[in-house]
């Protein structure tokens, strides 16, 4: 069954070579070898805010259309971020044709602007249908890159009226606002800073498996994960493939994977086995934000095509295989300064220090304020099944500091008075000549959804398969809005105390104080964090549609319309649209379902109680079965024990029907997402067990697709 295909780009062929990082990029460096001098200095004037003029929007289109050709790309698009969560693309030819001839066509106007038919993509209700026009503009952040033979503009995308139909727009706003702002505060401390920028390093976890089995399986194609499908007796049980020699044909597709992954200038750096069966992860070295996450977008589409050239399928739903560990995107968020200082580095002076607490207690107030929004943001239906899970942070938000921090920050809540920490500590490891290790100031604890480790923060609730930008854009903004406050107050405070200093100290503390339930560095698996954290008022359900209307409530609609990030039209356009792809996804995973019972489940099962039937008919059993009463045959056994499944899932399967057009008929999307919430997931679940039952007690050859033990430990 198996398909053993051979790497079609042979190890040897992909190997890594340095020289070509970025070959592929319109990067700086390529800029100046294709564009006149004046025109560097018109985009470094664009840059700080000019408008580009039509002769400059020319000259670089012109400079663009040589290199990308040259490099044999005949098509060009603007890349956009739709709020599918995918990125999109309507190619272009590089020519017109002129009575005749071909002539280039591709110049500043068709550069800086196109306008694709909007119509298809959801907007939750900001264009209808009639008013179909949308606008994707050149984004200058992000440079442009050649994928396959397509030149590829990264841009945004917004309506005719100018609402942002995209994830970058907002992103690009909440970058701005977070600059503004944080840039204030970083003027207590240093000189000559221009800009604060967030920088972003994102570690994606991923599955492979077989492409064969994946073929075989409706469920995987259609919803990204197993449905249905009984336990292998062997999970990760063994904790033995964590970090474990990696097999050779995923050594095949990696390194293939790295190598068009530098050309593209996306700088992975890390890879290794995860802890489930057939899972995996690799990450790239961080990169300012916007550019992480264009990079993460492409890595995605990149992850799925180099697996299909080695015969693999990479799995990037949040909980493909029910009862082993699911796929996340730890998301590492930091501040840096153009000046090249990590603000989350513990500083190496008493001012650096004051520096570093200010930072950390901005974020942990901004964290602690909108944490259900930031919630919110990773509730998905993927990690609805991820959240909670063994090595999956829990649904609650809490943020972990580590021993050294936490005691810092406990210290300075008592006395207002700057604590001691160093940034690495030696380590006894009692045994000569081994080199001295140095032990960061932070521990791991790999329970925390929001962790501090050691010069940056790592958000691990984001699901493997999602946009980062959702997270990352509410992250800038509470951040932004935190920051705000911290220099209202460091100002109206700086008369009352003997020196700027005592004022700082005096916010950190409040910040700190008034944030402290976020805190937590115990183990979130821990059932009593959930008693505990009702207590100190944080949330603890996951239930999405209800935790989605965070998005339009009031503090967020203040956060937002004030920092110029969202209008009020467009939170409630991003709340609806979450909204109908909750109630989407849920359809579409329940029809899969019904009809995998309908057309292989219920089939297999009928096949297998017709052998039995038969073995039970024949003479010899009818004289068994005569003589040994009143002890039951197994063949008697198995039929009737499937014939109490098989009646499960019959009935389950029309109570599912009723249930969802009842759903369909409710008046609104709200109403409707609730409804799937509280009935159709127990549901789904109910016939999960009929159909799991059922498989373990079919002959092998009669199940109909490929089951767990198969798939999960064949990709060697
Ligand atoms: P882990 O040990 O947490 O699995 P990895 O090495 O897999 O760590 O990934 C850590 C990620 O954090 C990398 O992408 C790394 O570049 C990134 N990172 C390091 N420093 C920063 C920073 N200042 N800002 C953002 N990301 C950072
Ligand atoms: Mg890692």
């Amino acid at each position: 069954m198996i398909t053993k295909t051979a790497p079609a780009n042979g190890v040897a062929m992909a190997r890594l070579r340095p020289e070509q990082f970025g070959e592929l990029v319109f990067h700086k460096e390529v800029m100046r070898q294709y564009l006149s001098e004046s025109a560097l200095e018109g985009i470094q004037r664009w840059e700080r805010g000019d408008p580009i003029s039509p002769e400059l929007a020319d000259e670089i289109a012109n400079a663009l259309r040589q290199w990308a050709t040259e490099r044999g790309a005949t098509h060009y698009t603007h890349w956009f971020q739709p709020l599918t969560g995918l990125t999109a693309e309507k190619h272009e030819n590089f020519f017109e044709v002129y009575g005749g001839k071909v002539l280039s066509g591709f110049n500043g106007n068709e550069l800086l602007q196109q306008e694709p038919d909007a119509s298809s993509f959801p907007s939750g209700g900001l264009r209808s249908t009639f008013e179909a026009r949308g606008y994707t503009a050149w984004d200058p952040t992000s440079p442009p890159f050649i994928y396959g033979r397509t030149l590829c503009i990264p841009s945004v995308y917004v309506s005719y009226d100018g609402h942002a139909l995209d994830y970058k727009t907002p992103l690009l706003r909440s970058i701005e606002a977070l600059n503004a702002s944080v840039r204030k505060v970083v003027s207590l401390f240093y000189r000559g800073v221009q800009r604060v920028f967030p920088t972003l390093g994102i570690e994606q976890e991923f599955f492979l498996i077989e492409a064969s089995h994946f073929a075989q399986r409706p469920d995987l194609q259609l919803t990204g994960r197993t449905l249905i499908g009984a336990p292998s007796p062997r999970g990760q049980q063994m904790e033995d493939h964590y970090f474990g020699s990696i097999p050779e044909r995923v050594i095949a597709f990696f390194e293939e994977l790295e190598l068009e992954a530098w050309r593209l200038g996306i700088p992975l750096k890390t890879r290794h086995n995860e802890v489930a069966p057939a899972q995996y992860e690799c990450a790239p070295v961080f990169e300012e934000l916007n550019v992480a996450i264009d990079h993460n977008q492409l890595l995605m589409d990149l992850l799925q095509r180099t697996a299909r050239r080695h015969g693999l399928e990479c799995l990037l739903h949040e909980k493909p295989f029910a009862g082993i560990n699911g796929s996340g995107k730890h998301n590492n968020w930091s501040l840096s300064t153009d000046t090249g200082i990590n603000l989350l580095s513990v500083g190496k002076n008493p001012r650096e220090n004051l520096r570093f607490f200010s930072i950390l207690s901005i974020i942990l107030r901004a964290v602690y304020t909108h944490a259900d929004l930031l919630r919110a943001t990773i509730a998905t239906p993927g990690n609805e099944h991820r959240l909670g899970g063994n090595e999956a942070p829990p649904a609650i938000l809490s943020v972990f500091l580590g021993k050294a921090v936490s005691q810092a920050v406990e210290a300075l809540e008592k006395v207002p008075e700057l604590p001691k920490l160093t940034d690495k500590t030696p380590l006894s490891l009692l045994i000569p000549r081994l080199p001295s290790l140095l032990r960061d100031n932070t521990d791991r604890n790999r329970t925390a959804p929001f962790a501090f480790t050691g010069n940056k923060f790592e958000f691990r609730a984001v699901g493997a398969s999602a946009h980062c930008a959702p997270a990352m854009i509410v992250l800038n903004a509470a951040v932004a809005e935190s920051a705000e406050r911290f220099i209202a107050e460091v100002e109206a405070r700086r008369t009352a105390f003997p020196s700027k200093e005592m004022a700082i100290l005096s916010v950190v503390r409040d910040f700190l104080i008034e944030s402290r339930p976020i805190r937590f560095d115990g183990n979130n698996y821990d059932p009593a964090w959930q008693e505990e954290a009702s207590r100190r008022g944080l949330s603890v359900s996951f239930h999405i549609p209800k935790l989605l209307r965070t998005y339009i409530s009031s503090s967020t609609q203040k956060l937002f319309i004030e920092q110029k990030i969202f209008s009020s039209t467009e939170l409630h356009a991003r709340y609806e649209v979450r909204l109908e792809r909750y109630v989407k996804a849920y359809g579409i995973e329940l029809h899969t379902l019904l009809d995998l019972l309908r057309t292989r489940v219920l089939p297999a099962a009928f096949q297998y109680q017709q052998q039995l039937a038969t073995l039970l008919s024949s003479p010899t059993d009818q004289a068994l079965a005569t003589s040994s009463a009143p002890e039951k045959l197994p063949q008697q056994i198995l039929f009737e024990t499937l014939q109490a499944h098989i009646t499960e899932i019959w009935k389950g399967i029309h109570h599912a029907q009723k249930i969802w057009d009842e759903i369909t008929s409710l008046p609104n999307v709200e109403e409707q997402a609730s409804a799937i919430f509280e009935r159709v997931r127990s549901c789904m679940a109910e016939l999960r067990m009929h159909a799991d039952a059922v498989e373990a007690l079919l002959p092998k050859d009669l199940y109909p697709m490929p089951r767990y033990a198969d798939i999960l430990f064949t990709v060697r």
